[in-house]
């Protein structure tokens, strides 16, 4: 197992569109153990393959409370079935940095994916858990959960984020003096 690196907006391989997995192999498991690791280690609740610059149907989930023991969800080739209700509440992603937003989703989802046998899975799910699968879900299709705010609030972020950029370089160019 191996923690991986967190890509980061505006990296264009999370604007990429994800592939379906097609072999159940051992490779498969060891990249969702590598994933389960990073996201853990973040910390974080949820993680798509994207997110590692690996362009597969994976995602990893793990909304059990921190005391509880460690219940990875890993989920391929996810698909939302149907989805209903709106709730809105706050969202972060470990791929957009400091930063948080309130998005609207689905309250109750239905859910087909595959688990890390191949096998088919269907299960419906709501509150929390439903808010990280539509939000890694998003992520396969390449999709950032600051696309559903307003274009100024996006607009705002994207302001942020470079002027943090710059000061990231400014930070590297004097270290290198
Ligand atoms: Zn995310």
């Amino acid at each position: 197992m191996a923690i991986r690196e967190i890509i980061k907006y505006p990296d264009p391989l999370l604007r990429k569109k994800a592939s379906p997995i097609t072999e159940f192999n051992a490779e498969l498991k060891e990249l969702v153990a590598d994933m389960a690791e990073t996201m853990y280690a973040a910390p974080g609740v949820g993680l798509a393959a994207n997110q590692i610059g690996v362009l597969l149907q994976i995602v990893v989930i793990d909304v059990s409370p921190k005391d509880d023991k460690n219940k990875l969800i890993p989920l391929i080739n996810p698909e939302i079935l149907e989805g209903e209700g709106s709730v809105i509440d706050e969202e972060g992603c470990l791929s957009v940095v400091d930063y948080a937003a309130n998005v609207e989703r689905f309250s109750q989802i239905k859910v087909c994916a595959r688990d890390l046998e191949g096998r088919e899975i269907e299960f419906e799910a709501d509150g929390w858990f439903a808010r990280v699968i539509q939000h890694e879900v998003d992520h396969l299709n390449g999709k950032l959960f600051i696309d559903h705010l307003s274009s100024l609030k996006r607009a705002l972020y994207k302001k942020k984020r470079k002027k943090q950029l710059l000061i990231e370089e400014q930070e590297r160019a004097e270290n290198n003096d």
